[in-house]
């Protein structure tokens, strides 16, 4: 399979994934500043280009450079504010347009998720206060100035953009966070998903209007995403009245603890089972899904990727209600028959599943009733 990302670095046992589009975006942006950007700016302050000690390709590389740096602080601002609020915090990802950190804190209460959202742009308000101080230092060489200058503005502008308030960007959960203090975290969901929609839609048309192709790349994202993100939380209503054991998965492979990620994964691969239950004799310790070992190191043992308890539910427990406990512990669910054995595991792929499979029944069932007379029955 082609990898798209690879970890650079760990923070606080955090993985720093590189995402492959980066390696993509980095000459771009390299030289749009070495050809249009820096001459923009040189023209506007009346200094001949040959007056930099740097030559524009270089300039615009360490530009690229020096954004990637700034996408990272900001990821790691979410990532500290989040980390301090005992969330879990399952990685960093910096991709191209910007970056993406994995928090799992779904019981955060809307102060903190405030906080954790607003913890990014803050890092750049900051960055761009220290660029601006810093070039107004005395006896800076020009290309420093201009160097600060840039890497301000810049910081500027990635702040303003993050804090624009379509979800999923960080002012979309902002908003959401602050709506939950009049509704519950569905509705606002729903209210701030709906809000993105409109400013996505307004964003592509303008982008459409002024010949900005970016602006309407990304409204097209935001698009997405924003219903990717409302889709998540209204999982429940649809599944209500199904079963545990009517979604889960039986195929299941048992590994010890000190199996190492290498042996986890040989074990899947072979048996072709949906997840790994980690388990010593007498006691089961958890689930791990072929999911949880990406961008793992394979000698890592399978004891160390489990945290907490196992999330443990009942065959005939409502799927409504296991859909709310996944996503609030964000964890599979492990399910139990009345003789309290393992019978099989249910994930949030099986659920989405399970709700597809059930919207195509019922159409049948609609279809059905149509040919019978339909539901209005005179009988
Ligand atoms: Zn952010």
């Amino acid at each position: 399979m082609f990898r798209t990302a690879w970890t650079i670095a760990r923070f606080k046992g955090v993985p720093v994934r590189l995402h492959v589009s980066l390696l993509l975006i980095v000459p771009v942006i390299a030289l749009s500043v070495a050809g249009r950007d820096l001459p923009t700016l040189l023209a506007r302050w009346g200094v001949a280009p040959q007056a930099l000690r740097l030559g524009p390709v270089a300039f615009g590389l360490l530009m690229a450079l020096a954004l990637l740096v700034a996408v990272t602080l900001h990821e790691l601002g979410h990532a500290v504010v989040a980390l301090r609020q005992g969330a879990r915090v399952k990685g960093i990802t910096l991709m191209v347009l910007g970056g993406v950190t994995e928090i799992e804190h779904e019981d955060a209460r809307p102060g903190q998720e405030l906080a954790m959202a607003f913890a990014g742009p803050a890092v750049n308000l900051v960055l761009f206060g220290l660029a601006w101080a810093v070039a107004r230092a005395p006896g800076l060489p020009l290309d420093a100035y201009v160097f600060l200058q840039m890497f301000g503005v810049l910081n500027l502008f990635l702040a303003g953009f993050n804090l624009i308030p379509a979800f999923p960007l960080d002012g979309g959960r902002m908003l959401r966070a602050a709506l939950r203090w009049r509704m519950g975290r569905a509705a606002a969901t729903q209210r701030a998903a709906t809000i993105a929609r409109v400013l996505a839609i307004a964003g592509g048309l303008l982008g459409l209007m002024h010949g900005m192709p970016m602006l309407s790349l990304v409204a097209l994202l935001v698009f997405m995403a924003a219903g990717g993100e409302a889709a998540r939380v209204t999982l429940g209503p649809q599944l209500s009245g199904l079963k545990a054991l009517q979604a889960m998965s039986t195929q299941l492979v048992n590994v010890y603890p000190h199996t190492e990620l290498a042996g986890v994964a040989r074990h899947l691969l072979m048996s072709g089972a949906t997840a790994a239950v980690v388990r010593r004799p007498g006691e089961i310790l958890g689930v791990l899904l072929p999911n949880d070992l990406r961008g793992e190191p394979p000698n890592r043992l399978a004891g160390s990727l489990l945290e907490g308890p196992p999330l443990q539910v009942d065959d005939t427990a409502d799927l409504a209600d296991v859909v709310e406990a996944i996503q609030r512990q964000r964890r599979p669910a492990m399910v139990f028959d009345e003789r309290n054995a393992l019978v099989g595991v249910v994930t949030l792929d099986l659920l989405r599943r399970a709700a597809d499979l059930r919207r195509l029944t019922e159409g049948l069932q609609a279809a059905a009733d149509r040919l019978e007379g339909g539901p209005v029955d005179p009988r």
